[in-house]
């Protein structure tokens, strides 16, 4: 028998250090301890990062939420039926993320990025993390290109850039989805990529949305992602992020991308659900102290990138519901300082016929001006001072019942605006009609028709000069002037139109 020696001993030892397999040292396993409500807590992978994805034994994920000594709470992204006590859950060192790719385009997502139209699987190109840095102020440009709602009382008052997030905030049943979808309907041959994010809907409100969608042809550059009232709060919670990120994936390909997140006071609720089950403390009106947080680095993820990123843009439509009107509680605060503006809708306007319900004196649009054609800004110049002027007379002359003329000059005009910017679902303007109309407005003839007439009146003059003089609306959409020769062409035209 051969005795070994100290240096063969050495040599076999330093092998087995080189070739010490590490990965095997790194899977980590640990053991849930509590379970319950779409929540764990998890023992024995204390080293997890925030946001990481763990795996339970029967395939279930789940997100770390909360980091504590010794243990680590996590949300999970499906059913807590098969998770006990005792189950086995494994690290992957990877935070949450979705595929991405054009394959996306025209189909209907849950917030896991799985496609639930039964159309089969999704073509993907790329995998995004779900939460992202926003893009720096060196990276952006300002916001100087329209987005078009085709919707007049917007496109002329509250003009949308691209890049910007405008806020849609209003009671329930005011028509807030409604403009939303109008908008998307109205990015229809713009080259714009439209997202709809439906967050603890009904899942035959989104069926409805779907197929409006589908009828017009909008689902062809839309993506539907859905996350219902009957799926999990974390679902609900992480389905805006999920959103967004498809949308990063198309800005930064240089592309024109429209979000819309319906609503975020639904998401607000299903966050403060998980925080208050993960033991965080509550604050005012229970929700988490850091849910401005929650919508502020959603929202600044929007923004015009600049040339040498591409020059993409992501344009937000968050939709925020109030009650009773009160934009003075958390949450409508809230997104109304981190929104570029707001588009306020009333109850009272909606029942009383106006629709779409937009509020003129609490509405803004704080950047969008910048980005509007210049023939909006000359045809829409006076009509927001008219209609506040209007709304301070409405008041006043309640209580005197003889009037002088001037005055019911201008409450003439007034109403006529008003009935003017009435619009019905699913018939945006396009730019020149919009210019022509507010033109002709503008210039008082719309003033002596009688007031039931002037919504026909406006259809009929639009679809005259659209017959007749086609040179002018090609003109407006091409130059996106108005020039003074163009806006007399206009009034002849509507003279013309008026004498037969
Ligand atoms: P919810 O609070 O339930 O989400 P919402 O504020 O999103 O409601 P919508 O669902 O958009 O409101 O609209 C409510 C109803 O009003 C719908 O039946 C819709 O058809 C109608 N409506 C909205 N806008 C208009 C409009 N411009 N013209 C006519 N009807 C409208
Ligand atoms: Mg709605």
């Amino acid at each position: 028998m051969s005795a070994i020696s100290a240096s063969d001993i050495i040599s076999i030892l330093k092998t087995e250090v080189e070739n010490f397999n590490w990965d095997a040292r790194e899977r980590e396993v640990g053991t849930v301890i509590w379970v319950g409500d779409g929540i764990a807590t998890i023992y024995g992978i204390d080293h997890a990062m925030y946001g990481e994805i763990v795996v339970f034994d029967n395939g279930v994920k789940g997100m770390v939420q909360d980091i504590r000594k010794n243990e680590i709470g996590c949300i999970l992204f499906g059913s807590d039926t098969g998770i006990k006590e005792g189950t086995k859950v494994t690290r992957t060192k990877k935070k949450a993320g979705i595929p991405v790719g054009s394959g996306y385009i025209g189909r209907i997502i849950n917030a896991l990025g799985e496609p639930v139209d039964g159309k089969g699987e999704i073509p993907f190109e790329d995998y995004r993390p779900i939460e992202e840095e926003a893009p720096g102020i060196t990276q952006r440009k300002s916001v100087n290109t329209p987005l078009e709602t085709g919707i007049l009382s917007i496109d002329s008052m509250f003009p949308i850039g691209r890049g910007q997030r405008e806020l849609i905030i209003g009671d329930r049943q005011t028509g807030k989805t409604s403009i939303a979808l109008d908008a998307i309907l109205n990015q229809k041959g713009k080259d714009v990529i439209c997202i709809y994010v439906a967050i603890g809907q009904k899942a035959s409100s989104v069926a409805k949305l779907v197929s409006t969608l589908e009828h017009h042809g909008a689902l062809d550059y839309t993506i539907v992602l859905v996350s219902t009232a009957s799926e999990p709060s974390s679902l609900q919670y992480i389905a805006p992020y999920a959103g967004t990120a498809l949308g990063e994936y198309f800005m930064y390909q240089g592309k024109d991308v429209l979000i819309v997140y319906d609503d975020l006071s639904k998401h607000a609720v299903a966050y403060r659900a998980l925080s208050l089950l993960l033991e965080r403390p509550p604050g005012r009106e229970a929700y988490p102290g850091d849910v401005f947080y929650l919508h502020s680095r959603l929202l600044e993820r929007s923004s015009r990138l600049n040339d040498e990123l591409g020059g993409g843009s992501m344009t937000a439509l968050p939709i925020v519901e109030t009650q009773a009107g009160d934009v003075s509680s958390y949450i409508p605060t809230n997104v109304i300082s981190i929104t570029d503006g707001q588009i306020f809708l009333e109850s009272d306007l909606f029942f009383a016929g106006m629709r779409p319900a937009v509020n003129v004196g609490l509405s803004v649009s704080r950047v969008g001006g910048a980005a509007q054609t210049k023939a909006m800004k000359k045809a829409s110049g006076s009509i927001r001072i008219d209609l506040a002027q209007y709304r301070e007379m409405e008041v006043f002359t309640q209580f005197s019942s003889d009037l002088d003329e001037s005055t019911k000059q201008q409450l003439q005009h007034g109403n006529v605006l008003m009935e003017l910017l009435k619009q019905p679902l699913a018939h945006p303007l396009s730019l020149h009609e919009q210019v022509m109309t507010l033109c002709i407005a503008n210039n008082r003839i719309f003033d002596a028709v009688e007031m039931k007439d002037v919504k026909e009146f406006q259809r009929g003059i639009l679809e005259f000069l659209d017959r007749e003089y086609p040179q002018i609306g090609y003109e407006i959409e091409e130059k996106k002037v108005l020039t003074d020769e163009l806006v007399e062409k206009i009034i002849e035209a509507a003279k013309e139109y008026k004498s037969r």
